[in-house]
């Protein structure tokens, strides 16, 4: 068993993007800049932004973080984003997500330009995603791809199986398996919570990618020998013994399932760590206007 290590591959990662970002900026190219909005305080929200925040000065990005109390409106969310589309510094910004119930996702997300959607959350970047065409990949996907291509392992002619369809995680990573490139050229399962025989379907997986939320959810029983799972979980869990009061948990229960595996990533530590630098990766893309003019 190998650990796909997302601490090790992440710093990796984040090194060549600052030395490419000191090249850029050496030659005159203007300093990246990412932009967030968060709304509310929720803890775990909180701690994604801060840390995606933190990753931009560690690897010489501007950032701006842009907080609102819980009960903005709708449209008042619609004019912070407007005015990120048209300021002319901001390469690209993201939306933390979830947002309060009044306000629609949906209606956020598209209301962000695409040229600037480093989440690749719009329509138009997942359309062109599944065309095959130049997009904005969402980080985690992205990050998903990173540790396959940095780990080298085959992914042509496996059977990939996602749990979960989600419009983050689980929908873009069957399509982006099952395109005619590398990481891809799987033959792809997509399974969800109305999926019959689930775990018959997993123990047919070279390659099982899980996302679903639900804490230690897969067992060695899930896993056929010598496979390659991808925990995409991160879940927070009661923990007395823990200063923070919890402990984070993977969707699959590493222990058990990791001896059975070929390469595993751990929870923390794994794919989370890969998924701050597709942020980083498309928002540098968009500072040197690569997909979008
Ligand atoms: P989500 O939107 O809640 O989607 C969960 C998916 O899992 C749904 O498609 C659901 O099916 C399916 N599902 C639920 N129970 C199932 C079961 N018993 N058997 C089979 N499928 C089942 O979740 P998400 O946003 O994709 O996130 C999934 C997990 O990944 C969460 O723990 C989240 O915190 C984590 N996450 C981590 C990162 C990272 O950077 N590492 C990024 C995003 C999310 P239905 O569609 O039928 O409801």
């Amino acid at each position: 068993m190998q650990l796909l290590d997302g601490k090790a591959i992440s710093s990796q990662i984040k090194s060549e993007i600052k030395a490419e970002v000191e090249q850029w900026t050496a030659a005159g190219g203007k300093k990246p800049h990412l932009a967030a909005i968060l709304v509310g305080s929720d803890g775990a929200s909180e701690t994604y932004v801060a840390s995606k925040i933190r990753s931009c000065e560690e690897i010489g990005f501007t950032s701006t973080l842009l907080k609102f109390e819980p009960d903005i409106t709708e449209a008042a969310l619609l004019e912070a984003v407007e005015s990120l589309n048209n300021d002319p510094d901001v390469d690209g910004f993201i939306v933390q997500l979830p947002l309060p119930k009044h306000i629609s996702e949906n209606t956020i997300m598209e209301a962000v330009n695409p040229a600037k959607d480093v989440d690749g959350f719009h329509p138009v970047n997942v359309g062109k995603m599944c065309k095959g065409l130049p997009a904005y990949i969402s980080a985690t996907p992205f990050g998903i791809l990173e540790m396959l291509i940095r780990a080298g392992i085959e992914t042509s002619g496996k059977h990939c199986v996602v749990i979960g369809r989600s419009q983050i995680v689980g929908l873009p990573m069957s399509i982006l398996m099952q395109r005619n490139e590398y990481p891809g050229n799987c033959t792809v399962t997509i399974t969800h919570s109305k999926t019959q025989n689930l775990k018959e379907i997993c123990q047919t997986a070279d390659i099982l990618i899980v996302a679903l939320g639900r804490p230690e959810f897969v067992t060695a029983d899930y896993v056929k020998e010598g496979a390659v799972v991808i925990d995409v979980g991160i879940s927070r869990v009661a923990d007395s013994t823990k200063k923070s009061g919890f402990a984070i948990k993977g969707d699959v229960n590493f222990n058990d399932v990791a001896p059975k595996t070929s390469y595993i990533t751990p929870v923390p530590g794994g794919v989370g760590l890969m998924t701050i630098c597709g942020l980083l990766t498309n928002t540098f893309k968009a500072a040197k206007k690569e997909i979008y003019q």
